[in-house]
């Protein structure tokens, strides 16, 4: 659980995991960083339990349904399949057999595999949320913070080319990882 508001120093990885964010550009892995005007901020980290309660308006949801839809977010570090841990049942975790959560909504649906974070611009802040955060605010009836709400109506998603693009001389631990799997023997 990341309290929400939380604010990460500058220059930090826009990560929820403390690592960098490794990502692709132009073929050669790099690490993505927002750039320095903006601060970091973490809402909708739940954890297993979930402390704020409410209503969310019909057009932050509408904005999270298509941002997900458009893939607008980033979800470079590897960690696993990010799975809800408020659901208590596996039916809710993996509903006719989908990984994640379906979420429905207004005759519309989502099928969340939680891998991925968004970041969202408003202003001078970048917030950072998970990808299950319409399931989080539909099945679960989280209300993150009032200040969050307004930048996903009116702030701007970020995908991977939104980020300043650092080159790594080490490809990220899934790709060494994967790499070694799938190339014959001899061949490394
Ligand atoms: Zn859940």
């Amino acid at each position: 659980m990341i309290p929400d508001h939380k604010r990460f120093l500058p220059g930090s990885p826009p990560s929820p995991y403390g690592i960098p964010l490794d990502i692709k550009r132009d073929g050669a892995w790099g690490r993505g960083f927002l750039t320095d005007d903006v601060t970091l901020r973490a809402v909708g980290w739940l954890g297993d339990r979930v402390d704020c309660i409410g209503d969310v308006s019909d057009s932050c949801i509408d904005r999270l349904f298509v941002a997900y839809e458009r893939s607008l977010k980033v979800s470079g570090e590897y960690r696993g399949f990010h799975a809800c841990e408020v659901c208590s049942g596996e039916l809710q975790h993996n509903p006719g057999g989908h990984v994640g959560p379906i979420v429905v909504w207004k005759e519309r649906e989502l099928s969340l595999i939680g891998d991925g974070h968004y970041l969202i611009r408003f202003e001078r802040t970048v917030y950072m949320a998970p990808d299950l955060l319409s399931h989080y605010i539909l099945d679960h009836q989280y209300r993150p913070p009032d200040e969050f709400e307004k930048a996903v109506i009116e702030g701007r998603f970020l995908t991977a080319d939104d980020l300043v693009f650092r080159p790594s001389m080490l490809p990220p631990l899934s790709y060494s990882t994967c790499t070694r799997l799938i190339l014959p023997k001899g061949d490394g």
